[in-house]
């Protein structure tokens, strides 16, 4: 595989059930572990204040670096494999519990508009337990749509927003 036909994708992991700590490293080692993935860096863990639905537990959140030769469907379809092996089952209330989250935050400067998927991730922008593990790994990474580093964006959230601590 030439290294130049390998892709850079940042991914955001999560869990708020049951060994979360655990459930976040062994989804970043199944990533590590898929045939067609190389991981390149990962941000440090950090316990988050839930959002959008706020009686469940904190969760713990990071991001990685991965470079892939797989297009952006065929690697939500691995993903979305690794969360279900992982022991996350779909339905569920938006933005409830989860044993695993994994989203596609970025896809090189690619802008994906399907039913099926949105990159860059709609609301990543907003998330400061998103942006604050991004600024870890890539400060100066540019939002291919909103044309600001994460950097910036981090900056530019409000004070006294969900709490985001470093976990370690
Ligand atoms: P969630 O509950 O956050 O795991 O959302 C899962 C759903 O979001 C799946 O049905 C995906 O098709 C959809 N989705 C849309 N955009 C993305 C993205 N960038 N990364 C992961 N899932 C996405």
């Amino acid at each position: 595989m030439p290294d130049d036909s390998l892709h850079t994708v940042y991914i955001g992991v999560g869990s708020n059930v049951g060994k979360r700590e655990e459930n976040c490293r062994k989804a970043i080692s199944s990533v590590a572990a898929c045939r067609g993935c190389l991981l390149d860096c990962q941000s440090r863990l950090y316990e988050t204040e839930p959002v959008g639905l706020s009686e469940q537990a904190w969760f713990i959140n990071g991001v990685v670096r991965i470079r892939t030769s797989f297009q952006p469907k065929a690697l939500l379809i691995q993903l979305q494999d690794i969360e279900q092996a992982m022991g996350r089952r779909p339905g569920g209330p938006r933005f409830g519990p989860r044993v695993l989250d994994l989203d596609i935050l970025f896809f090189d400067d690619q802008i994906v508009q399907t039913t099926q998927l949105q990159i860059p991730h709609p609301r990543l922008h907003k998330r400061r337990f998103v942006l604050k593990p991004l600024c870890d790994i890539s400060p100066e990474l540019v939002h291919p749509a909103l044309g600001q580093t994460m950097q910036s964006l981090l900056s530019n959230l409000e004070n006294g927003g969900k709490k985001v601590i470093l976990f370690q």
